[in-house]
């Protein structure tokens, strides 16, 4: 038996489905979607249905309250007869974590794969294929009930969603110094992917775009000194050619191309700091020629170069190199990702398909 259930409309759905030229990074939902609702206590059977929308109660508690965590991983099929994922074992962890600190029900393994599986195996056929292409999967798991006493929902949804990608290229960054908004705090829900973080960065973003950046970087919520992240990446700098990047400190959303970066780079001799990284001494360093590079990591991205960093009193630090040592674990890990190069965690997984 199946592990979940399949609506009338999906062959149709994805029969109909054209791949368009132009992919961007969601610009293009794919034509199938997983849900599952949780009820009395435990999951139903989950469904495979045509993409769609969904009926929400208005008064729901994700939407009153933000009762909403997600993930995002990529399955690729590059030069691969199979649709792969990376490493979804840190993905399906890092939900049950989120949903923890919401104090949601987790989504149990079965489920979560179930999801992931039904999805991508039913667009395998429909999957981009260039090098740098893939299919970008959004679980996320909501409450549904309505109400504004202030506990939990007593009933829950999880949706799968996906969207065929081009290779995310943010172009070369350049990050505005958030001095005075807080994304996280310790104690808070940063280190959980949870909606409302975004929320809480999306003034300071939006500022930063209207003046021309790509995006703010985060400082800690205490002090507003150590550097924390971008707002959907973490951050990494190369000092006197070893690498740093913030340690975990609890607020800091712990990215799986992170780890991912510390262990590739680690296994190929780099010596990695995970440590407390204050904005003023890296700024000093990019001014004294000791910081060479910084770049942003993230499963969209996967390595994102930093040309320009910009304080709140319109100076501006550019360190001397961009996409030099990014570029290389870039490649790196894609190589991986794709199954170019030889697989030496065991980080991919395939996916069997439906036909
Ligand atoms: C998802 C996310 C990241 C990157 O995590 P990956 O697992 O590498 O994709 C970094 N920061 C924030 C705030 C995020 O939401």
């Amino acid at each position: 038996m199946s592990a979940y259930d399949t609506a009338p409309g999906v062959a149709a759905a994805i029969d109909a489905f054209k791949l368009p030229e132009k992919l961007g990074f969601g610009l293009v939902n794919a034509p199938v979607m997983f849900s599952a609702e949780w009820h009395d206590g435990c999951w139903g059977r989950g469904q495979l249905l045509p993409y769609g929308p969904i009926e929400v109660w208005p008064g729901s508690r994700a939407l009153q309250y933000a009762e909403l965590v997600f993930e995002g991983l990529k399955a690729y099929r590059v030069g691969q007869s199979k649709p792969s994922l990376f490493r979804p074992e840190e993905n399906c962890r890092r939900l049950q974590r989120s949903a923890e600190r919401l104090s949601l029900p987790p989504v149990p393994e079965t489920l979560f794969f179930a999801g992931i599986e039904a999805v991508t195996s039913a667009c395998s056929a429909i999957m981009p294929t260039r090098s740098g292409q893939s299919l970008y999967l959004r679980p996320f798991l909501f409450g549904t009930e309505s109400g504004y006493l202030l506990r939990n929902s007593v009933s829950f949804r999880f949706m799968v969603i996906a969207n065929p990608v081009e290779a995310y290229v943010s172009g070369v960054m350049n990050v505005a110094i958030e001095r005075t908004d807080v994304r996280a705090a310790v104690g808070g829900i940063g280190a959980a992917k949870a909606a409302a973080n975004y929320a809480a960065s999306l003034r300071a973003s939006s500022a930063a775009i209207a003046r021309g950046h790509t995006v703010a970087l985060w400082l800690d919520g205490t002090e507003h000194r150590y550097i924390q992240e971008l707002s959907g990446m973490n951050v990494f700098a190369v000092i006197d050619g070893e690498l740093h990047t913030p340690e975990l400190d609890g607020a800091i959303l712990p990215g799986i191309t992170r780890d991912s970066l510390l262990m590739l780079s680690r296994s190929r001799g780099f010596k990695v700091h995970e440590r407390r990284m204050a904005i003023d001494e890296l700024l000093a360093g990019i001014q004294k020629g000791r910081v060479s590079e910084v770049f942003a990591c993230g499963t969209a991205a996967i390595v994102a170069p930093i040309a320009v960093l910009a304080d709140s009193d319109g100076h501006e630090y550019e360190p001397a190199h961009t996409d030099v040592v990014a570029r290389q674990l870039r490649d790196a890990l894609l190589a991986i990702q794709e199954r170019r190069a030889p697989d030496e965690f065991g980080w991919t997984k395939e996916i069997a398909t439906t036909k």
